[in-house]
């Protein structure tokens, strides 16, 4: 099968499309054809070395795929071959044409999401659901900053947070990106990359500041985001590309609080209520996601370049 390998941590292009041989289902393992695979920015974090998990080398990158199951290891239950799935990790890389997971890293996939849409459900929806729920523990009529939304994580949680009732604000640094998030859910929209927002997101809430901050770079704009909290505020950092200085008055005047997480350190109690939540919000048509782009996998290298681009509209995703 065709694949991409990384034999030495470093700069996309150490991405390599190689011929390796199509691996086989153990106990408890399934074998998914892939057709569609996520990128998603940690990939890149790990490609180069700095991320804190730094898989043995070679490796084939990627967590996130749909597919089909194409055979089935003994004892295998859940699934059976032919049934349409994405994967939420897997044991041999996404990146390729066929991934070796276990069982439980196979989900059903609802029949009205392609292979494409599927490639974007497990870090970015499973991250919006886990800080929207878990974290934020976000009540319908609260107001919720998504800052960040165009992207992966960002249109993810715009639509879990408009099914669930709560006032939405959303962020782009692109003219392209404001519409998607308007259409993706946010009440109002604002440019993050243009001066004065904060001060138009202050005057969008009435003055009293917004409940929820999903953050999405956070070396940059944690400071500036506990200065738009309500009373009893949260915070929620997904994504930081460096430090911050924060002033931590602005919490104990707001009786605030910021929270984070990873999502690979999940509990399995957590996992389990994601997959159930998101299955229930794609098969009722709330949840919808949004490629941006497919890329052919031979192209993974252009595909990590783009992703830490500017300019996100939604999921990249590459095509076996
Ligand atoms: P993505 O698809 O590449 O989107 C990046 C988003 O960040 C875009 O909406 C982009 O907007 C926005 N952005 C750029 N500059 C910004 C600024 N100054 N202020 C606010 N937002 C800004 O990435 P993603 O998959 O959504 O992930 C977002 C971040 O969360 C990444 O850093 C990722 O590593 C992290 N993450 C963490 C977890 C976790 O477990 N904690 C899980 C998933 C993702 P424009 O392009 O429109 O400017």
């Amino acid at each position: 099968m065709k694949a991409i390998r990384v034999h030495q941590f470093g700069g996309p292009e150490v991405l390599k499309l190689e011929e390796i041989p199509t691996p086989k289902p153990e106990t408890g393992q399934v074998l998914v054809r892939i057709r569609a695979a996520g990128v998603n920015p940690y990939d890149t974090y790990m490609r180069n070395g700095t991320y804190a998990i730094k898989p043995p080398l070679p490796y084939t990158p990627g967590s996130d795929a749909a597919g089909t199951i194409e055979a089935i290891g003994s004892g295998v239950k859940k699934v059976k071959p032919g049934d349409r799935v994405y994967t939420a990790q897997t044991l041999t890389g996404a990146y390729a044409e066929y991934a070796l997971a276990l069982e439980d890293q196979a989900h059903p996939l609802p029949q009205i999401i392609s292979f494409e849409q599927g490639a974007g459900i497990w870090v970015p929806y499973g991250t919006a659901y886990h800080a929207l729920h878990h974290f934020a523990k976000a009540r319908a009529s609260e107001t919720v900053l998504v800052h960040g939304a165009s992207g992966g994580v960002g249109t993810a949680a715009l639509q879990l947070a408009r099914a669930m009732g709560l006032t939405v604000f959303g962020t782009a640094g692109s003219d392209k990106g404001l519409e998607l998030v308007k259409r993706e859910g946010a009440h109002q929209t604002f440019n993050h990359s243009k001066a004065g927002y904060h001060e138009e997101i202050m005057k969008a809430s009435g003055g009293r500041g917004v409940d929820i901050i999903l953050e999405m770079l956070a070396n940059v704009n944690l400071g500036g985001d506990l200065k738009l909290l309500a009373m009893q505020g949260r915070v929620v950092v997904i994504g930081s590309r460096g430090d911050v200085t924060i002033t931590p008055r602005d919490l104990m005047s707001r009786r605030a609080s910021v929270r984070a997480f990873t999502l690979w350190a999940s509990q399995p109690a957590e996992v389990g209520e994601i997959h159930a939540g998101l299955f229930a919000g794609f098969e009722n048509g709330t949840l919808k996601p949004v490629v941006g782009k497919k890329i052919p996998l031979a192209e993974a290298a252009r595909a990590h370049k783009e992703v830490m681009e500017p300019g996100a509209t939604g999921k990249i995703v590459l095509i076996p």
